[in-house]
């Protein structure tokens, strides 16, 4: 890779600050990763990576020369112009997103005419606008915006990183937006490997920002969608899993995000959904569509409890093993994960509840209160009455069914995530039931 590639500021080191630090390294750039949390500063400095993320501590290592961390955005400033900000933007109690932390950087920018804030944290439409007048009004008129949302997913951000489907950058036409496109230009040709080519929406700021957000809110609707067929195969007796093969091989459909389960979690779809529905309702317009995604999303995860009932009867005194906690598997990422609603349903039924995931479970245990968390997955069984996938880690799909049967004092797998062979699991003895589909016993 070229030496003249841009140096670059990231300001923010969390699942997205650092892994388009690391990725821009890689292209050949160097980055200077800025955070306001110390520890984590500390700890990058040391070499270790705060974040589970498959395939990131290697390329940190493979990339240490030309990664700086720091707590000092003057070392960003004086390196780089340009400067992408990926700090959170959770929501608020309103449902708004919370962009004290985008502010607390714009207001740490000073007066300049070679310098531009680029946009990676997830913000509502208007938002770089606003920023603007917030430049204009401070004398800093000459420091310049552009938008570049981010796309990539927990569990395989660095591949997406390298290989996006696409890159949209929202500018105004200037310097700073032709910068970006030439930092993602090596992303959007063909590689030796013959990935890609990634697309490029360059565009105004506003759209820029709208297709993160209608592109999450997509998504959301597609899988509260299959969820909703979900249910009404469980009352008509089709099997959910053949009609999505069926739906999906029609390309304008396709056949992702068709998976039937137990809800969407995460750090970005239930926020960006209810930022939208909240964008949408602040400028007068009911995004109808959106309330429904929502509500479908939180009945979902709550299905499971009817399950179990109609199985075991009262909850009261039974016991009930969760495999997986983090809100998808690759990941140790536990905001809006479908397993803290679960087990807070559970527990307030009356049930006794152990659990194990691969690698959440440290981040887990302070949020699951009265939540026995077990070393493996057989151990969470051990005299369980009913066993629920929550979480389809390849280590489950992998799981001896027998075994798990022997270890548990009922026979009941609820498969939250249609991830387990059915009928392996009622050759091995087990009440099988999945999302959507036929139980078998
Ligand atoms: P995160 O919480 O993992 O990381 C945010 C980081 O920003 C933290 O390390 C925090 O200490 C730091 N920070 C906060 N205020 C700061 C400041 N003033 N100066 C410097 N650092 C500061 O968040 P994330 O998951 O990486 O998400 C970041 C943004 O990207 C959000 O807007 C999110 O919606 C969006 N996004 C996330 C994903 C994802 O999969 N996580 C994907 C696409 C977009």
């Amino acid at each position: 890779m070229s030496a003249e590639r841009e140096p670059v500021g990231v300001i923010g080191t969390g699942y997205v600050g650092l892994v388009t630090a690391v990725g821009f390294a890689e292209l050949g750039s160097d980055v200077v990763c800025v955070d306001i949390d110390a520890e984590k500063i500390a700890r990058l400095n040391r070499g270790e990576i705060p974040i589970y993320e498959p395939g990131l501590a290697e390329l940190v290592e493979k990339n240490r020369e030309r990664l700086t961390f720091t707590t000092d955005i003057s070392v960003a400033l004086d390196r780089a112009r340009l400067l992408f900000v990926a700090v959170g933007t959770p929501p608020t109690y309103s449902g708004d997103a919370d962009l004290s932390a985008v502010h607390a950087v714009v207001g740490a920018m000073p007066a300049s005419d070679r310098h531009a804030l680029v946009m990676k944290s997830t913000v509502p439409v208007g938002t770089g606008e606003a920023i603007k007048r917030v430049f204009a009004e401070q004398g800093k008129s000459g420091f310049r915006y552009v938008s570049c949302p981010e796309f990539l997913k927990e569990g395989t951000a660095v591949s997406d990183f390298l290989a996006p489907d696409r890159v949209v950058v929202g500018d105004d036409g200037d310097w700073a937006g032709d910068a970006v496109v030439e930092l993602y230009r090596p992303l959007l040709v063909p590689d030796e490997g013959g990935n890609g080519p990634g697309q490029l929406v360059r565009t105004d700021i506003a759209s820029a920002e709208m297709v993160k957000l209608a592109s999450n809110a997509f998504l959301a609707t597609k899988i509260s969608f299959i969820n909703e067929i979900a249910n009404v195969c469980e009352e008509t007796g089709a099997d959910v899993v053949e009609v999505a093969r069926g739906m999906g091989l029609d390309e304008r459909i396709g056949p992702k995000f068709l998976n039937a389960g137990i809800g969407f979690g995460g750090s970005c779809f239930p926020k960006d959904v209810t930022a939208l529905k909240q964008l949408a309702g602040n400028s007068g317009y009911h995004f109808q569509l959106l309330n429904s995604v929502i509500e479908v999303n939180e009945l979902q995860k709550r299905r499971v409890i009817g399950k179990l009932e109609k199985h075991l009867g009262t909850l009261i005194g039974k016991r009930i093993a969760l495999l997986g906690l983090a809100f998808k598997p690759n990941t140790d990422d536990m905001r809006e994960a479908s397993s803290l609603v679960l087990s807070a349903r559970l527990q307030a039924a009356g049930a006794e509840v152990t659990a194990f995931d691969p690698i959440a479970s440290e981040i887990a245990a302070p949020m699951l209160r009265g939540v026995t968390l077990a070393d493996d997955a057989i151990t969470a069984a051990r005299g369980a009455d009913a066993v629920v996938l929550v979480t389809e880690w390849q280590e489950f799909r992998d799981l001896d069914l027998a075994e798990l049967r022997s270890v548990m004092a009922g026979d009941v797998l609820i498969d939250g995530r249609n991830a387990l062979d059915g009928d392996a699991a009622a050759s091995a003895g087990l009440r099988y039931e999945g999302i959507g589909r036929r139980a078998l016993t």
